[in-house]
């Protein structure tokens, strides 16, 4: 065949072979965006992508298990484990990264609710963005409406922290971004959060305390200026040293 020296190589695909992790980073760096392990990056994943960095974790992940020195290919437990972790990162405990905000219908304030409302416990999942180990607890959200605060269902509230928590956080910074988002989507006149968690970095690793849990608030609008409205959501929520 021959071949003109100057014509373009291969125009039909001029990115193949670049990885899929890296035309996303690179869209992310186009737009000035920011991609911590916290940050939703949905905005810059095309349809099928998807599925294609998955795979891409899946190499990866088996690397991993080679440097472990882990036979993967006797090992009947370990054969699909690059698989599973890739599958369990980027479909499930970290999907708050990939994909868009859940959709929550807002409802306008007809019956003109402005008394303190306690959403809680919700049970919340999470991995701390320092050792990927789990983060789980419980967080209680109040709500102080006004005639024009949009209502959503109380079963949203837990779709948009599982939508926040989904990502490697640091628990202090969580709080602020589900604060953040609750904010914007119905805009109270006041909003309070308080999560409580155990960070399984302390049980399973470095310290070895297994009862170790942090505790954290967030305050915003009047909850910040009213301190007997912020007692009142306090004490409604459930003695949280409880154990089970
Ligand atoms: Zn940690």
């Amino acid at each position: 065949m021959k071949t003109d020296p100057d014509a373009p190589l291969t125009p039909a695909a001029p990115d193949e072979g670049v990885p899929v992790s890296v035309k996303i980073r690179q869209r992310i760096l186009a737009a000035r965006k920011r991609f911590h392990a916290n940050d939703n990056i949905a905005d810059f994943v095309e349809p099928g992508e998807l599925e294609k960095l998955l795979d891409e974790v899946e190499v990866k992940m088996q690397g991993v298990l080679d440097s472990l020195v882990i036979d993967t290919v006797s090992d009947h437990n370990t054969g699909d484990t690059a698989r599973r972790v890739a599958k369990m990162y980027v479909n499930e405990v970290f999907r708050g990264r990939y994909v868009k905000p859940p959709t929550i219908t807002e409802f306008p304030n007809a019956e003109h609710l402005n008394e303190l409302m306690i959403v809680g416990p919700i049970t919340v999942r999470s991995a701390c963005s320092h050792h990927f180990c789990p983060v789980i607890g419980k967080v209680w959200i109040g709500v102080m409406p006004n005639e024009h605060t949009n209502v959503i269902g109380l079963s949203k509230y837990a779709r948009l922290a599982e939508w926040v928590m989904g990502r490697p956080q640091i628990q202090e910074e969580a709080v602020i971004q589900l604060a953040d988002l609750i904010m914007e989507k119905t805009q109270p006149d006041g909003l309070a959060i308080v999560m409580e968690a155990s960070h399984y970095c302390m049980a399973w690793r470095g310290v070895k305390d297994m009862d170790s849990r942090m505790i954290n608030s967030v305050m915003r609008g009047v909850f910040l200026k009213d301190a007997a409205l912020r007692r009142e959501f306090l004490a409604l929520i459930p003695r949280r040293t409880d154990r089970s």
